[in-house]
């Protein structure tokens, strides 16, 4: 994976694929293969791990995106455990749907044709 941007519609964000990522944990600093920064319209993902592994850290932040992570004041909408739990299923899912049966990638792009 390269580089790339994804259209949202209302703010388009960069992708950009960098060397290590650290994410504030429970009191520590963690490495994470993701993360989306709102603020910035930024996507970052990890270089150093599988192709398949990109893909899905893609999908895992877009659905974060689609969720509407935090309000205005950077206060959760939803407890953060839930949350991760939902996003990890809901991004599996839908890469797993979209892998399986690539004809509806096709069928979407037909629409605009
Ligand atoms: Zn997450």
């Amino acid at each position: 994976m390269e580089d790339s941007e994804i259209n949202f519609g209302s703010r388009v964000f960069k992708v950009e694929i960098v060397d290590k990522l650290l994410a504030q944990g429970a009191g520590k600093l963690e490495k994470v293969q993701g993360e989306i920064d709102h603020a910035q319209c930024t996507i970052r993902i990890e270089k150093n791990i599988n192709e398949q592994s990109m893909v899905l850290t893609l999908f895992h932040e877009i659905v974060h995106h689609l969720i509407g992570r935090v309000n205005q004041d950077d206060s959760e909408v939803l407890n953060p455990k839930f949350e991760e739990a939902f996003v990890e299923n809901m991004s599996e899912g839908l890469m797993m749907v979209l892998r399986l049966n690539p004809w509806i990638a096709d069928a979407i792009k037909e629409l605009d044709e």
